[in-house]
C-alpha cells in the first residue's frame, strides 16, 4: 500500500454528526483520511485494527463517543481496551503505538474534532511510511487433482488400513465431535475435498498427533492435514479463526522485512545477556499473548521466558537475544499459509546466521519442533544447532552440585502436543520434574504420548468441543489431587486458561498453572 493513508473508523452516532457539520462546512480534512462509518468503536475488535496495519496502513484512528453518552452502555470502553492492547503489540512490532488512538467527541464538537483529524495526520506524516508490506496471495503450484493426489502419497495415507484407531483415539470425536480422520482419509482418496464437510473437518483437526501415535499403518495425519490445508488454502478455502484471525495477522505482519521488531524491550534488568555469545535465546510470541490476554485471562507466559534466561543465568550460561526475533511461524505452517511461513523462516534464520548464532536454545516446544525439524523440512537450512531447554538443564544438573528446595505443592503436568508426540520426547519434562521436591507428583489418567490435547492448535477451529477438551483435560488434573498444573508450552497455559474463566464452570475448574521452568527457577540452588 503505497499511498498515504489514515483509516478513521467512526461511530455512528456523536461524532459522526460532528463529522458531518466539517464536510457541510468544506472544513480542510485531511486527504489521506477515509472515513469508514461504524454503528459503535467497541465492535472494532483486535483483529481488525491489527490487520488495517497488516495492510499497511499508515495510521488508524477510532473515533467514538464521550465515555458515558455510548449508546450501547459498553462501547467507548471496549473500545479503549482494543486499542490499549493493540498499542502494545504494535510498539513491540516497532510499528510505534502512536500509529493507533481513539478519541471521543460530543457531536458540537466540529472544531475540536477537525484539530485532532489534523494533528494525528501531521504526527503520522511525521512518523513517515508504515514498513509493513502486505502479503500477497498465494499461488497453488500444481492442479488441483495433482496436488492433492501428490499429498495423499507424499504421507503415504494410501497405506491406511481402514482400522478405525485412530477414530478411536482421537479426543475430537472422543468429545462428541462428529469427526473421523479415518472417514477424512477415505474421502480425500476418494476425490472428495471439495465437499464443504470435508473441508470443515480438514480445518478442525486438532493436528495433536494422537492419532498418529496409535496408527499401525504410521500414516502422520497431522502432517497429512497440515498439507491439505495449504491446498485448501491456495483455493480461498479458509479456517473459522480463533479471536478472529488476529494472531495469524500479527504473524504475516511479521513478515515485512523492515520491521524494527522490539521483542525484549520490555526483560528485566537483572537479566544477564551477551550479543556477542554464539548461543542464542529463541522466545517466542509470549510477550504478545501476554499483552492479547492481559484482561481477558491476565496471562503472564512471559515469565517463562524471564525464568529460563535465569535459569540459564544461574549456571552461567548468558545468551544473545534477537531483538527483531520474528514469529517461527509454527501456526502459519500448521493453518496453511506456507508462503508466509517461509518467509518467517529465511528472516529468522538470516538474522541468527548473521549474528554467528551456533545454537539456539528455547523453551517452546512449537518452537522447538519448527526451528528444529520444520525449517529444514521445509527447505530452510537453520546451519545451527536447536536444543530444548530442558535437555540443556537435564545436561547441566548432571555436573552435580545443585539441588532444590522443598516445594509445598502437589503437581501434575500437562504435555504439549508438539514435545510429547510431535518429538516424542515426553521424557524430557519428566526427568526434570522427578528432580523436585514437591509433596507429590501425580500423572493425570492420560499422559505423555496419550495425553489429551489443551484443545487448540494454531489459533483455529476453537469450539465447543474444544472447550469440551479443556473442561475434560482440568477434571483430569482435579483427580490427581494436585494442586499446581506444570505445564511446557505458552499455549497450553492460555487455552486452558480460558476454560477456567468460563462463566459457570470456571470456579470448579480453577487450579495454579506454572510452566516448568517457573517452578525450576524457583526452587533451584547450589548445594
Ligand atoms: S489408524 Fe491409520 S490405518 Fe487405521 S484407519 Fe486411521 S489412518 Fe487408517
Ligand atoms: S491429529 Fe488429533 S485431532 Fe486430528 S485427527 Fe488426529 S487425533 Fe484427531
Ligand atoms: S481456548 Fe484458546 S483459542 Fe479458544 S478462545 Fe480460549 S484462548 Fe482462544
Amino acid at each position: 500500500m503505497k499511498e498515504f493513508n489514515i483509516i478513521l473508523f467512526m461511530c455512528n452516532w456523536g461524532p459522526h454528526a460532528a463529522f458531518q457539520t466539517l464536510q457541510d462546512t468544506a472544513a480542510l480534512i485531511p486527504d489521506e483520511i477515509k472515513m469508514v462509518r461504524i454503528p459503535c468503536v467497541g465492535r472494532i475488535s483486535k483483529a481488525l485494527l491489527l490487520r488495517c496495519f497488516e495492510m499497511g496502513t499508515h495510521g488508524v484512528a477510532l473515533v467514538g463517543c464521550r465515555p458515558g453518552s455510548c449508546r450501547y452502555g459498553t462501547g467507548s470502553s471496549n473500545a479503549q481496551g482494543h486499542v490499549e492492547d493493540t498499542r502494545g503489540i504494535l510498539e513491540l512490532l516497532g510499528l510505534g503505538k502512536d500509529r493507533l488512538r481513539l478519541a471521543t467527541f460530543l457531536p458540537d464538537e466540529p472544531e475540536r474534532l477537525l484539530s485532532f483529524l489534523q494533528d494525528f495526520s501531521a504526527e503520522i506524516r511525521e512518523m513517515g511510511p508504515s514498513l509493513v508490506v502486505p502479503s500477497e496471495e498465494s499461488i497453488l503450484e500444481t492442479e488441483g487433482e495433482d496436488r492433492v493426489k501428490d499429498i495423499v502419497s507424499a504421507h503415504d495415507v494410501y497405506a491406511c488400513q481402514d482400522c478405525g484407531k485412530c477414530s478411536s483415539a482421537c479426543p475430537l470425536t472422543l468429545a462428541g465431535k462428529p469427526f473421523s480422520p479415518r472417514g477424512i482419509v477415505g474421502e480425500v482418496i476418494a476425490g472428495h475435498i471439495d465437499d464443504p464437510a470435508v473441508q470443515k473437518d480438514i480445518w478442525s483437526c486438532l493436528t495433536c498427533g494422537l492419532c498418529y501415535d496409535r496408527c499401525p499403518s504410521a500414516v502422520n495425519f497431522a502432517e497429512f492435514i497440515r498439507d491439505l490445508r495449504h491446498y485448501l488454502a491456495t483455493r480461498g478455502s479458509n479456517s473459522y479463526a480463533a479471536h478472529g484471525g488476529f494472531f495469524q495477522s500479527l504473524m504475516r505482519t511479521m513478515t515485512s522485512e523492515e520491521l524494527p521488531i522490539r521483542h525484549w524491550d520490555w526483560l528485566p534488568k537483572d537479566i544477564r545477556t551477551d550479543p556477542d555469545s554464539k548461543v542464542l535465546f529463541f522466545g517466542g510470541c509470549a510477550p504478545y499473548f501476554d499483552i492479547f490476554f492481559r484482561t481477558h485471562l491476565g496471562v503472564k507466559t512471559r515469565n517463562t521466558l524471564v525464568d529460563s534466561l535465569r535459569l540459564l543465568n544461574f549456571f552461567d550460561i548468558h545468551p544473545a537475544l534477537l531483538q527483531d526475533e520474528r514469529c517461527c511461524g509454527h501456526d502459519l505452517l500448521w493453518s496453511g499459509d506456507q508462503e508466509n511461513f517461509l518467509k518467517l523462516a529465511q528472516l529468522n534464520v538470516r538474522a541468527l546466521q548473521d549474528m554467528g548464532v551456533e545454537e539456539v536454545i528455547t523453551a517452546c516446544p512449537e518452537c522447538y519442533h519448527t526451528l528444529a525439524r520444520d525449517y529444514p523440512r521445509q527447505g530452510v537450512d537453520p546451519g545451527f544447532k536447536v536444543t530444548h531447554i530442558f535437555d540443556l538443564i537435564e545436561k547441566e544438573i548432571d555436573k552435580g552440585a545443585v539441588s532444590f528446595k522443598e516445594l509445598d505443592r502437589k503437581l501434575t503436568f500437562q504435555d504439549p502436543c508438539r514435545l510429547s508426540r510431535l518429538e516424542n520426547r515426553s521424557d524430557l519434562p519428566r526427568k526434570l520434574i522427578r528432580r523436585l521436591n514437591p509433596v507429590s507428583f501425580d500423572e493425570m489418567a492420560d499422559h505423555g504420548a496419550s495425553a489429551i490435547c489443551c484443545g487448540n492448535s494454531a489459533w483455529i477451529g476453537c469450539d465447543a468441543f474444544s472447550k469440551a477438551l479443556q473442561v475434560k483435560r482440568i477434571r483430569q488434573a482435579h483427580e490427581t489431587g494436585s494442586d499446581l498444573l506444570v505445564t511446557a508450552c505458552p499455549k497450553c497455559q492460555i487455552h486452558l486458561r480460558c476454560a477456567m474463566e468460563d462463566p459457570f464452570l470456571g470456579e470448579a475448574l480453577q487450579m495454579e498453572m506454572m510452566d516448568v521452568t517457573s517452578v525450576l527457577a524457583q526452587t533451584i540452588e547450589w548445594e
